[in-house]
């Protein structure tokens, strides 16, 4: 059946589009199962029906026609039980709903298995024979496998068919993410790919079809070239079988076929890269199924040299990308260091394919205050180019082609936000205070030194957390001493009077230096933080200089040591600061100037840290709690993967929990406690923290008025009584209800909207 599987599997990739690969599927299962009938039903969950949407052995008039209610027939059960159903006598079984159009009566044997994604049933493909039969296990097993690829195939063509030519523009199209930023954006897409990956080129059109065929012509040639120098300089190296690859990649450039095929598409309109992707991908999917190893191998030299040519094809192309007003930026995988290095004036929302509320990418757009959706699975990029969109960045929905009466709805809901804004405004300058005068010091996170302003005029109470990695990300190389000092004497200048956190560098992760790319099979579980800069002091204490220095004639620095796991660690980051800090001390005594002694806390972000928090805790002046990197941790969910997002949740019993013991553990030891992840900036479960003890919260600015907003509203001691209450929920989906109400209750519904 292995052999039957393949061979299913490889027509099947050869299918263009959803319907040809469910009727590829049903005949070949027919072929290699040997049977009469094999049906596709696929769920329509507007009607609660299941719809007959490929098959053979029946009138193929019914396709499209045959509907059976969620709970109708054999096709029901197996939607509702989510098993298979395997019957010799299908008539026999009380749920057995006779279907005349099909003369099902017919057929006796009966095996049917639901296809199944995400726990969610898309459909059931069943397979009938008029002969009493009792199929055999392996057939069961074969059927149910085939289901499991349909069921991603699935999900995948449904989602790329709402780019099918014909469909653009006509229908407005809803894709959820996760909702990475809040807010609303109205605008158009622009997509950013990397320049050397095929995969990831989008659709762009053209009027200048021979400005096309030239740069095309032109990259080309240069890769001819490129394969010649390439092929001279291993002469001698290699054995001449080897040396005859490049004359294999110089003959698939020239064939004249493969060229027509592009120019063909570019006098379609297509630019030069798209015309590429286009042509090669469809030359990859026929040699990845072939039969033959060797054959199917020359797929990969086929996608090198395709990544050859367009690496030589934007070579090429000097003209800047403009980015024009009300940009949607889209990529595929959107990166904090993307982020930093496109001029932001001009974007109004950013959608990733790849990434959670988490990841950096996200994390910053937030900091810009710019709506943002991630992770969508199974979304390509390739056809999004210049459709207008609608980012929802409070529920995750992302429109494409909207209609006007979306538009409008849209429209309206940016008023709203803009009124609650300004109501909002009228809390400016205020303590930061719950209602009965408890103060609460409300922070702000930054990365860039930029919109302190905004968090001054809001009420700030210093900055909680400095990224100072992001502005390494943005350079070509490590900056220099006195590079640093400017960036991090700004943020004193700017907050003179309030406490200033400064992150060393908290590289590995996701964030990552061009000119100092870390390759991990596990990034997040690698040489993260701390990890590098020990084992880079000569880095690490360019950097301590450079801090100490800034905070000369400032009185509060408090400096944040990221991803510290053990005592060791820690012991010897402070040897280092120690080394720093004299050196710095002596030369700016010698100017007359002096510097406080830093404070030194550590981000807890590791588990570990919790469970020795007493030691920590007798070490360091600060404990400050790095939610986005504990919850990851403590739940085994990676924050940048969409398939187990809905697991990554604050509002986890669990996650209340540690931050409970936490909270008690750093009271008894008189130790300040504080909290700089992604969590402080949710106002509901700002409130949380406040009454589990935590009064320094450090959030993205643009949820500060927010945050200020909710804990005005509450008398400390409801917020402890609102802690004890959701102790006794057992589930997140409990916690968060119960927290939803109350703050619908305290007319604070309008400041969570939906999501966050
Ligand atoms: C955290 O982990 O909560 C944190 C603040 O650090 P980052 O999000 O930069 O990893
Ligand atoms: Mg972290």
């Amino acid at each position: 059946m292995l052999e039957q599987l393949r061979r299913v599997t490889q027509a099947v990739s050869l299918a263009e589009g959803r319907q040809d690969t469910l009727d590829v599927i049903v005949s070949q299962v027919c072929k290699a199962m040997d049977v009469e009938v094999c049906s596709i039903y696929l769920a329509d969950y507007e009607l609660n029906q299941f719809v007959l949407m490929a098959n053979r052995g029946f009138n193929p008039d019914y396709i499209g026609q045959v509907r059976l209610d969620f709970n109708q027939g054999l096709v029901g059960l197996i939607g509702q039980r989510e098993e298979p159903i395997h019957l010799q006598q299908a008539s026999l079984h009380p749920a057995y709903s006779y279907v005349p159009e099909v003369r099902e009566e017919e057929f006796n044997a009966f095996l049917g298995v639901p296809i199944i994604h995400r726990r969610k049933v898309l459909g059931v493909l069943v397979i009938q024979q008029k002969e009493p039969r009792q199929f055999e296990l392996e057939e069961e097993t074969f059927l149910i496998t085939l289901a499991a690829q349909l069921s991603s195939i699935l999900s995948n063509t449904e989602i790329n068919e709402l780019f099918e030519p014909e469909e653009l523009g006509l229908f407005t199209r809803t894709l959820q993410g996760t909702p990475a930023s809040t807010g609303i954006a109205i605008g158009t897409a622009c997509v950013m790919f990397p320049q050397e990956n095929i995969h990831s080129v989008p659709d762009r059109y053209t009027d200048d079809i021979q400005g096309e065929l030239d740069k095309l012509g032109a990259a080309v040639k240069a890769t001819h070239l490129q394969l010649e120098r390439m092929s001279r300089r291993m002469q001698g190296l290699v054995s001449e079988q080897e040396l005859s690859l490049f004359d294999a990649y110089q003959q698939i450039l020239g064939s004249d076929g493969l060229s027509e095929e592009i120019e063909q598409q570019i006098r379609e309109g297509h630019w030069a890269a798209s015309a590429l992707r286009i042509v090669i991908q469809r030359h990859l999917k026929a040699f990845r199924s072939m039969q033959d190893p060797y054959l199917r191998e020359r797929a990969n030299d086929i996608e090198d040299l395709a990544n050859r040519v367009l690496a030589q094809l934007f070579k090429a192309n000097t003209e800047v990308q403009e980015i024009p007003p009300e940009t949607v930026l889209v990529a595929e995988n959107i990166t904090a260091s993307m982020l930093a290095e496109v001029p932001m004036g001009n974007i109004v929302g950013i959608v990733s394919v790849k990434g959670s509320a988490t990841s950096h990418a996200a994390i910053l757009a937030k900091a810009l205050g710019i709506p943002a959706i991630i992770g969508l699975e199974h979304f390509s990029v390739a056809r999004i180019e210049n459709k207008k969109l609608i980012i929802d960045g409070y529920n995750g929905q992302l429109y494409i082609s909207p209609g006007q009466s979306l538009l409008n709805q849209y429209c309206r809901l940016i008023e709203e936000d803009k009124q609650l804004a300004e109501e909002l405004a009228e809390d400016d300058g205020l303590p930061n205070t719950t209602k009965d005068g408890h103060s609460i010091k409300l922070m702000i996170n930054n990365n860039l030194g930029t919109d302190l302003d905004k968090a001054k005029q809001i009420g700030a109470d210093g900055i909680g957390l400095f990224r100072s990695e992001i502005h390494f990300m943005q350079l070509q190389q490590f900056p220099s001493e006195e590079a640093q000092c400017q960036i991090y004497r700004h943020l004193f200048q700017e907050f003179a009077d309030y406490p200033v956190t400064i992150r060393t560098l908290d590289i590995g992760g996701d964030k990552q230096l061009s000119y100092f790319p870390i390759n991990e099979e596990n990034p997040f579980l690698g040489w993260r933080g701390v990890r590098v800069t020990l084992d880079h002091p000569e880095i690490f204490l360019v950097q301590l200089r450079a801090i100490f220095k800034a905070s000369a004639g400032f009185g509060q620095l408090k400096l944040a040591l990221p991803m510290v796991t053990t005592l060791e660690e820690l012991d010897e980051c402070y040897r280092l600061i120690y080394q720093a800090f004299d050196e710095v001390e002596e030369e700016l005594s010698k100017q007359g100037q002096q510097i406080n002694t830093p404070q030194v806390g550590i981000i807890l972000e590791v588990p570990a840290t919790v469970f020795q928090l007493e030691t920590f805790a007798k070490r360091v002046d600060f404990i400050s709690v790095g939610t986005n990197d504990l919850i990851q941790y403590l739940m085994a969910v990676d924050r940048n993967n969409v398939l187990v997002k809905s697991l990554y949740s604050h509002f986890q019993p669990a996650i209340i929990s540690v931050l409970k013991q936490v909270s008690r553990v750093c009271q008894q030891a008189r130790v300040p406690l504080q909290i700089c992840g992604e969590m402080a900036s949710d106002p509901i479960a700002a409130l949380v923290l406040v009454g589990l003890g935590y009064t320094e919260l450090s959030m993205n600015v643009s949820y500060l008025a927010k945050v200020k907003r909710a804990i005005s509203r509450f008398d400390l001691c409801e917020l402890q009584q609102l802690v004890e209450e959701i102790s006794e929920f057992e589930t997140e989906a409990k916690i968060k209800d119960h927290l939803l109400k109350k703050m619908e209750a305290r007319g604070l519904g309008g400041l969570v909207r939906a999501g966050n």
